[in-house]
Order: C-alpha cells, then sequence, then structure tokens
C-alpha cells in the first residue's frame, strides 16, 4: 500500500492559515486519525492529500509521487464526506459503480463490482434502492462502498459518523476498521472526536492551529500521564 507525506505544507485563506507548514506521515496500509478542535485545518489537509487544494508551499507525496503532478482521474484516492455526498438520482449499485463508469468499465464489471462492494458492507439486498430510500447509516456505507469500488490506494474519510446517531455511529465505526484491515489501504480518517480517534486508529495525529501537535498510537496517547 502507497503511503503519504505531507512535507512543509501550507494552506492560507486571506489572512487565514489553515495549514502551517504541516509534516505529517501515514506508512503503507495504516489507519492514521487526524484529531483536532474545529479550524485546526483537517479538512484543507485531506482536500490537500486528494488534490483539491494546491498547497501554497511544501509537497504532497503519495507512494511516492507528488499529488499535483498526477492528472485527477489517476489520483487512486476514495473520499466519503460527512453526510449527503450519494447521488441522489442514481441507485445505491449505480452510486457503487460511478467511479468505474467513469473509468470507462464494462457493465459486467460494473455490475459485479457493486454487488461485492455492497456486500462488503452489509447492503447486498439494497443495490436497487435510492438515496431517500436508505437511512442515513446505509448512506454512509454506500459512500464508502463507492469510494472503495475503485480499490483505491488511499482511502480519505472527512467526519463521515457525526452525522449519524450513537448507536449506528459506533457499529458503522468498527465496520470501517474491519474493512480496512481486510484491505489493508492506507486510511486517513478526519475526526473532532477523542474517543473514536482512540478506538479506531494505529495512530492518532493531533492538529492545533494547522501544525501537527502530537502524532502517537492510541496506547501511548492513553498511559500518558
Ligand atoms: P477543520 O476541518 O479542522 O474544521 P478546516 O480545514 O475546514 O478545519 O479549516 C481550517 C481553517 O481554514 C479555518 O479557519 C477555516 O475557516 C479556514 N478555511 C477553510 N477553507 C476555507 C476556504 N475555502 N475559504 C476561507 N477559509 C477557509
Ligand atoms: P468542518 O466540518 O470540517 O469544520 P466546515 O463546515 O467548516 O467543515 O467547512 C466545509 C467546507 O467549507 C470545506 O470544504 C471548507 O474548506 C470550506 N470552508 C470552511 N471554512 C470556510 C470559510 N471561512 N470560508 C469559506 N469556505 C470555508
Amino acid at each position: 500500500p502507497a503511503d503519504v507525506v505531507l512535507s512543509g505544507v501550507t494552506r492560507t485563506y486571506g489572512s487565514t492559515t489553515a495549514l502551517d507548514a504541516l509534516d505529517l506521515h501515514v506508512a503503507g496500509g495504516e489507519f492514521l486519525a487526524v484529531l483536532g478542535p474545529s479550524g485546526c485545518g483537517k479538512t484543507t489537509a485531506l482536500r490537500a492529500i486528494a488534490g483539491f487544494e494546491v498547497p501554497d508551499a511544501g509537497t504532497i507525496t503519495v507512494g511516492g509521487r507528488d499529488v499535483t503532478t498526477v492528472p485527477p482521474s489517476k489520483r487512486d484516492m476514495g473520499m466519503v464526506f460527512q453526510a449527503y455526498s450519494l447521488f441522489p438520482n442514481l441507485t445505491a449499485a449505480d452510486n457503487v459503480a460511478y467511479g468505474l463508469a467513469v473509468r470507462r468499465r464494462g457493465r459486467t464489471e460494473r455490475r459485479r463490482r457493486a454487488a461485492e462492494l455492497l456486500e462488503l458492507v452489509g447492503l447486498a439486498d439494497r443495490g436497487d434502492r435510492y438515496p431517500h430510500q436508505l437511512s442515513g447509516g446505509q448512506q454512509q456505507r454506500v459512500a464508502l462502498a463507492r469510494a472503495l469500488a475503485v480499490a483505491p490506494q488511499v482511502l480519505l474519510l472527512d467526519e463521515p459518523l457525526s452525522a449519524l446517531d450513537a448507536q449506528v455511529r459506533v457499529q458503522l465505526r468498527d465496520e470501517i476498521r474491519r474493512i480496512q484491515l481486510e484491505l489493508g489501504t492506507t486510511t486517513v480518517f478526519v475526526t473532532h472526536d477523542q474517543a473514536e480517534a482512540l478506538s479506531v486508529a494505529d495512530r492518532v495525529a493531533v492538529l492545533r492551529a494547522g501544525r501537527l501537535e502530537q502524532v502517537a498510537s492510541p496506547d501511548e496517547l492513553y498511559s500518558r500521564p
């Protein structure tokens, strides 16, 4: 699996410094949680890794390649957002297969792959439903399946659980972790919820004001005085 390396990444919006010479290393196959209060730069960091935000300074590499030199269609990344990111006029199966359609894969492969992924997220019998016919938790499962359908090198999750109620949140959190371990995909999971970060990640990176405050495993963070 690809590693992700941010070196001295700075991104400003007018007088706001969203990222301030951020250094961050995500090892290949690792599940890294990025934790910090609202406004500390978590979403900006994730969008920069995805190539949606071009840094003012610094470099970002994925599997050793500078993301800004890779055209968007060739960026092997899957992304899940907070909520409401499915295409409302496509069925669950067609949402999952969307990235494959963009890559011009044939109908048989799209069907097979959508069925596999829906099975993986526990929605094998919901492929023909439209998003509005699914619960919030089910919609996020479809979003996860869609992100994974193209077998991305890197999975980027931006507060994917925060719109869900507590019980569904824990359930889906555990499921995301199970799937990540099964596939071994390098994963960056943004959250402002400390318990969530500690329960799910191999390591937790704590951001403050656009900088890395600390990075440690959950055990190391727990055992600190
Ligand atoms: P987080 O995800 O940790 O809440 P963000 O990365 O969304 O933080 O934002 C970091 C800082 O950058 C905040 O002060 C935010 O208001 C600012 N910011 C983010 N995106 C923009 C933008 N497109 N235009 C102006 N300011 C922005
Ligand atoms: P988060 O839940 O991570 O804090 P926000 O709701 O603050 O996210 O931001 C959602 C989107 O709006 C992001 O894409 C972010 O870059 C953008 N954004 C955040 N702050 C600002 C801002 N002050 N001005 C313009 N866009 C912003």
